[in-house]
């Protein structure tokens, strides 16, 4: 009986936490293929101001991330494809490094000197950057106070767990909060980023391409990973026409390319502007 209660709290509270992750990870994901990548990096299109504000604070709260260097580290990227000198390339290593490692690799990455004048001598930091936006500590402990509270109001009246008093839930519901955020951290970190980083520069069997082009050569789409990354899974897409904004090349590619289908809705909304694509294939 004893067992068996402990087994439904525990199945329960992952279970809330699960779904606490979900926000700030979709959150998450999707400013970082659409503002941070497509928009920002890439100048695949332009976005309203309120929009890019929403995804600056989206960014901050849930990653940290200051996106001047993250924009610069991918140019050099994309200027270095597999090559020595390329930030986080697999090939150079090793594929474990990157797929688990590849946090310190940026985190290195966005050190060296001279990134920021070198890639990204166009993006200049404005005030709320400077004042806000560059205090990543600030970010997340907001966005983990938010998802403590989301907890606190989710479970007060014992909504997933209840323990029969108001404080006990309250606290249980904030417990899932925190484990929600750790569970999103890991989730962003270690597997959807490091993946597109990793796997999708790496032959294996689920990764498939549509060109040999030069650029697009070492490349490997993998619907997967585009499934759970906003549609970053289509890299090789991507690394064959990089401006496009849409990353899917066949009609059955934009099922996993959620961040098209956000673009999509903010162009007829009217909110984004300039939109580079690529034909579909037939
Ligand atoms: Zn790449
Ligand atoms: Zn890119």
């Amino acid at each position: 009986m004893l067992v068996t209660t402990v087994l439904a709290f525990v199945g329960l509270f992952l279970l809330g936490s699960l779904t606490l992750a979900v926000i700030p990870n979709q959150m998450a994901l999707l400013s970082t293929t659409v503002y941070l990548h497509r928009t920002l990096t890439h100048c695949s299109l332009k976005m309203s101001s309120i929009v890019e504000l929403c995804s600056k604070f989206s960014i901050w709260m849930t990653t940290g991330i200051d996106r001047r260097r993250w924009a610069a580290l991918h140019r050099k990227h994309h200027a270095h494809v597999d090559e020595v000198e390329d930030p986080h390339s697999p090939r150079w290593y090793g594929f474990w490094q990157i797929q688990l490692g590849n946090v310190f690799r940026y985190r290195d990455g966005v050190r060296e000197p001279g990134l920021l004048e070198t890639y990204a001598k166009d993006i200049r930091p404005d005030w709320l950057d400077k004042h806000l936006f560059h205090h990543p500590f600030l970010g997340l402990g907001t966005g983990i106070t938010i998802l403590l509270v989301l907890g606190f109001l989710l479970n007060r009246n014992g909504f997933a767990i209840d323990v029969h008093n108001f404080w006990a839930n309250g606290l249980i519901g904030s417990g899932m909060g925190l484990t929600g955020a750790l569970l999103h951290a890991v989730g962003y970190v270690f597997l959807q980023s490091s993946s597109v980083n990793g796997l999708c520069h790496t032959p294996h069997w689920l990764g498939y391409q549509h060109t040999d082009e030069r650029q697009a050569q070492t490349t490997f789409n993998n619907a997967i990973v585009a499934l759970f990354t906003g549609g970053e899974g289509l890299h090789h897409n991507h690394h064959w026409k990089e401006r496009s904004a849409r990353f899917a090349r066949t009609k059955l590619e934009l099922l996993v390319d959620q961040g098209w289908w956000i673009i999509w809705t903010l162009k007829q909304l009217g909110l984004v502007r300039d939109v580079k694509t690529v034909p579909l294939l037939n």
